[in-house]
């Protein structure tokens, strides 16, 4: 059983991930742990992936799919929750691709679905204090003061990445790349959306309702 997570950052993928891993005896296989893991190990693949990431370039999909791939057929016949790929219409192509040589089939696409306002709010608003590195946020965790750190008085700064506008960019290319994804999963009959804005404990049903 192949389940794939699919989601803006954000959109706690990675929490229920773990959850659900755990509750369905599934292998957690997070694209950004598996490539760092391949670049520690130095393996083949990882040597490459090291080479355009030293360059400053994204990792090719060939040399992730090869590692996912590698990872798919070392696990034998247990289930795989998928997190964090794909993200563009060539690569889930290229994964339904690759999965024809493992004899692995996606079972269920699951999308997390969080409203653009949300996403925001969860992402941009934070703040952290240049003298002692304690970290703030607007909705979640504010200072007593605005903008002030409440142990040392200093003021806090935010990163240019955390400002409301650039996470909207971040989402809207988000959006762009993964709506052809979507119709993708859709269009085979493997799509289901779940809403990403209940409880923690309600999204954790709906998706143990889904791979079922
Ligand atoms: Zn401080």
């Amino acid at each position: 059983m192949l389940i794939v997570f699919l989601g803006a950052p954000g959109a706690g993928k990675g929490t229920q991930a773990k959850t659900l891993a755990t509750k369905k005896n599934l292998m957690h296989l997070a694209t950004g742990d598996l490539l760092r893991a391949e670049v520690t190990a130095a393996s083949e693949l990882g040597l490459t992936a090291k080479a355009f990431m030293d360059r400053g370039d994204l990792v090719p999909d060939d040399v992730m799919i090869g590692m996912i791939q590698a990872r798919l057929l070392s696990t034998g016949s247990g289930g795989v929750l998928l997190d964090g790929f794909p993200r563009t219409i060539r690569q889930a192509k290229a994964l339904d691709q690759a999965l024809t040589t493992t004899g692995m089939e996606i079972h269920r696409s699951i999308y997390f679905e969080v409203s653009e306002e949300e996403l925001v709010r969860r992402l941009a608003g934070r703040s952290t204090c240049p003298n002692c590195q304690r970290a703030y946020h607007d909705s979640f965790n504010p200072p007593q003061r605005l903008d002030i750190c409440d142990d040392c008085d200093e003021k806090l700064i935010r990163r240019e990445d955390d400002r409301p506008e650039a996470v909207r960019n971040r989402l809207k290319v988000y959006e762009t790349q993964t709506i052809p994804v979507l119709d993708h999963y859709r269009h085979a009959g493997k799509l289901v959306e779940v809403d990403g804005e209940q409880s923690i404990n309600a999204v954790q049903s709906d998706l143990t309702n889904a791979v079922e």
